[in-house]
């Protein structure tokens, strides 16, 4: 049986069938994401991942975008803020209980310099892990000064000070709307929210919109909501095409033209502590998240100019 996310070699042997034509498409793809050159050096751009739902693909969006955009000559720092760890194990971080972590740079002002690991995938592909501490900090921060604000002070101290430009700090969420994701949406002036093609996708949507105004109105009137990104999207069903419009109609601009399918390989690869782009570089899902990194550079930050589209003719 061939393999439709391995697009090498089979396609000679299955002639026109739909099969032949979604691999001769995805080589397609691969051959244009060659040509493309992205321009960094502009402001950091710091992009919180949320959605308090869990399982959308919040951590596998942001690990693997942060790989795309390392991968095009970018420089990220994920910040890890879920006490699970998911985002840290799949850059290949070590984020065991004694492990220097987001946890001190909450609550004891750790600088942030002194948690951040690079990843083994790439020089350019920074983490600061979490550990499982991580999760008594919702209620020990409570009762602290500046309780929401903490990883924006961090944040800001970091980059002002940091060694080589950041080009994107991409801050990985907790599936709830307590004080970590608030400190999340304090640091971040973009929110990027992963939805699922799945049923009851929009479900809880107003909830997160309702607190991001309450952000908004209290905490950082400069957090826009930037970008959408379907994900888990299974073009044999309806049900996901059905999601995507509706998802399409109620947020025209925010959401990206890229949409993630569903694939075995992205949600095989943290399990060996990998992002797509390290596990299978040519598989749908690795092509998917580089094509996603590409059009998030190039549409900017809001109310930044678009970038113009920049290709190399051979
Ligand atoms: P969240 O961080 O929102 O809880 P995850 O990114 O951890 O969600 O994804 C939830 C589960 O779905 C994980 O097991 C992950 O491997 C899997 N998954 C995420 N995106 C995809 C995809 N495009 N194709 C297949 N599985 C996926
Ligand atoms: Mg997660």
């Amino acid at each position: 049986m061939p393999d439709p996310e391995n697009p090498n070699s089979t396609t000679s042997f299955l002639g026109d069938t739909p099969l032949a034509r979604q691999l001769a498409k995805l080589t397609a793809r691969r051959k244009r994401l060659e040509r493309v050159v992205l321009e960094f050096g502009a402001p950091t751009r710091i992009i919180t991942i949320s959605n308090q739902k869990g399982g959308v693909g919040k951590t596998t969006t942001t690990v693997n975008l942060a790989a795309a955009i390392a991968d095009a000559g970018g420089r990220v720092l994920v910040v890890d803020l879920d006490p699970q760890g998911n985002a840290s194990t799949a850059l290949g971080i070590e984020h065991a209980a004694d492990t220097l972590s987001v946890y001190d740079v909450l609550t004891d002002e750790t600088p942030l310099a002194d948690i951040i690991e690079v990843s083994p995938e790439s020089r350019r592909l920074l983490c600061a892990p979490s550990t499982i501490h991580l999760a008594g900090a919702e209620i020990e921060l409570v009762s602290q000064v500046a309780r929401e604000h903490r990883l924006k002070r961090a944040l800001d101290a970091y980059l002002e000070a940091a060694p080589e430009h950041v080009d994107f700090v991409l801050i990985d969420c907790p599936p709830s709307l307590g004080l970590l994701t608030i400190n999340a949406f304090a640091a971040a002036a973009e929110l990027l929210i992963p939805i699922q093609c799945e049923y009851y996708a929009l479900e809880g949507l107003s909830q997160l919109m309702g607190s991001v105004q309450m952000i908004q109105k209290h905490l950082n009137p400069g957090l826009r909501l930037s970008t959408i990104l379907l994900t888990m999207f299974d073009g044999r069903t309806r049900l996901a095409q059905q999601v995507a419009e509706e998802v399409r109609q109620h947020f025209p601009r925010e959401v990206l033209q890229t949409v993630i399918p569903r694939s075995v390989r992205v949600s095989e690869a943290p399990s060996f502590g990998q992002t797509v782009l390290a596990y299978d570089g040519q598989s749908a899902g690795a092509v998917a998240y580089r094509e996603m990194a590409v059009e998030l550079v190039r549409r900017g930050a809001p109310g930044q100019a678009e970038q113009t589209t920049q290709e190399r003719t051979h």
